[in-house]
């Protein structure tokens, strides 16, 4: 069979610890016999980043804005410890921050469903999607404790000095207070991602926040979707046959337990963070779930949304088995590869993306995985495999399909 040809270089961000050895597993077993890879590399790993004072991740994120789609390796984000193993200069930010930054997107993410794997929820029989808006409120506050007998109050400064003054609270006790913010543009990126997103997969969007509490500032949110949706998504959504609803976020919650799943569920910075730690756990683990960033300007992402798992590469230094689980690494790369066959107009890449997730999915469903879905799964018929072993097992699938 001839090697499927690609147009234009994915932008390859490769990572650390047992996902990079994973990444490598793929590229060798799952995509080199199969695809002619043209990618743009850019090592992220911890050592490189140090080696080039993080100016790697800055060049990678700037490849993806010309290039349109990236695929990322998990990577470590330092901390003390990482400080000494690695003999690093600096605490490096972590690169999916400082690359989020640069894109301005919203993160989605969408579990992946497996016949053995039962979700908590027993209606949950489609994905249901979480769109995080990955900017301001808590995540950039200004807080204080503050003392007994004093006032707080929020002031405004315009640009010619006028002044807009707030009392919040006259404390007779001590106490603590908090300053948040948001900006319109940035509230609008997040609209227009999660509409373009739902457009992409076909699905509804459900948004919701605190605005009968929160008059202005959720409010705010809840008219800058309403005025996007009207004026620039209303007929396209028409279109396609799916629906943006918006709804308070206790409400949303009650709905999103007895709903089957299967929409975008667009959730603020901190409802986004909570919920979807919630819903990949309701639905199994964060080693199957997909996570793409998605820029205003269309430019996608494509990442697992797990760690290093450090703990396995640990074992696989000291030459002992691991049984690692690969899937949300290799539906980056078919996820990221199916785009670029859709922008460039290459329906066998788009088809090879399909074939992998199908043969990654029938895999597990035979009853072959590793240890954390061999824990879980309810199949009476299953095999716990080593890291290596399954992809092997997803390949022999694929190689029957193409
Ligand atoms: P982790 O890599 O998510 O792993 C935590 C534990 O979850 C593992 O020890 C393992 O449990 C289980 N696990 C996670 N992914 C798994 C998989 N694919 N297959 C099987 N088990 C899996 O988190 P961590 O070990 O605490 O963090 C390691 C590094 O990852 C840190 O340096 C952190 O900065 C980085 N990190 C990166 C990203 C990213 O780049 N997207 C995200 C989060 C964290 P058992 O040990 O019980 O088997
Ligand atoms: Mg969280």
């Amino acid at each position: 069979m001839a090697k499927i040809q690609m147009k234009t270089p994915l932008v390859e961000m490769d990572g650390d610890e047992m996902t990079r050895v994973i990444w490598k597993m793929i590229k060798d077993i799952l995509l080199e016999p199969y695809i002619d890879l043209k990618t743009e590399y850019y090592d992220l790993g911890l050592e490189h980043r140090n080696a080039t004072d993080d100016k790697v991740t800055y060049d990678s994120a700037e490849a993806t804005k010309k290039y349109g789609v990236a695929v990322k390796c998990a990577t470590i984000t330092p901390n003390a410890a990482r400080m000494t193993e690695y003999d690093l200069k600096e605490m490096w930010k972590s690169p999916n921050g400082t690359i989020r930054a640069i894109l301005d997107g919203t993160v989605f993410r969408t579990p992946i469903l497996v016949k053995g794997i039962v979700p908590y929820i027993p209606t949950w029989t489609k994905p249901i999607t979480i769109a995080r808006h990955a900017y301001g409120d808590v995540y950039k506050n200004v807080e204080m404790q503050v003392p007994a007998g004093g006032k707080a109050e929020l002031v405004y400064t315009d640009k010619d000095g006028n002044v807009t003054k707030e009392t919040i609270h006259e404390f007779e006790g001590s106490g603590i207070i908090q300053g948040l913010h948001n900006r319109d543009e940035s509230i609008e990126s997040f609209a227009r991602a999660c509409f373009n997103y739902a457009l992409d997969i076909k699905e509804d969007v459900w948004f919701a926040t605190k605005d009968t509490i929160s008059k202005k500032y959720d409010h705010r949110f809840k008219d800058i979707f309403a005025e996007i949706y009207e004026n620039e998504y209303k007929d396209k959504f028409e279109a396609a046959g799916i629906e943006y609803f918006y709804t308070l976020i206790d409400d949303a919650v009650a709905r999103v337990i007895r709903s089957e799943g299967g929409y975008i569920w667009a959730c603020k910075n901190y409802d986004g963070d909570v919920m979807s730690d919630m819903v990949a756990t309701a639905y199994g683990s964060l080693a199957m779930m997909t996570s793409v960033l998605v820029s205003p300007d269309g430019i996608y992402e494509y990442e697992a949304a797990h760690g290093t798992v450090q703990r396995h590469y640990y074992k696989y230094l000291k030459g002992e088995t691991t049984s690692t689980n690969s899937v949300a690494t290799i539906f980056a790369w078919s996820g990221a590869l199916r785009k670029r066959g859709e922008l460039d107009e290459l329906p066998e890449l788009v088809h090879y993306a399909d074939c992998l997730e199908k043969a990654t999915v029938g895999t597990i469903e035979d009853g072959i995985m590793t240890g954390d879905l061999y824990s879980m799964s309810k199949l009476e018929k299953k095999e716990k495999v080593d890291t290596e072993g399954f992809l092997k097992a997803v390949d022999e699938r694929l190689k029957a399909m193409l």
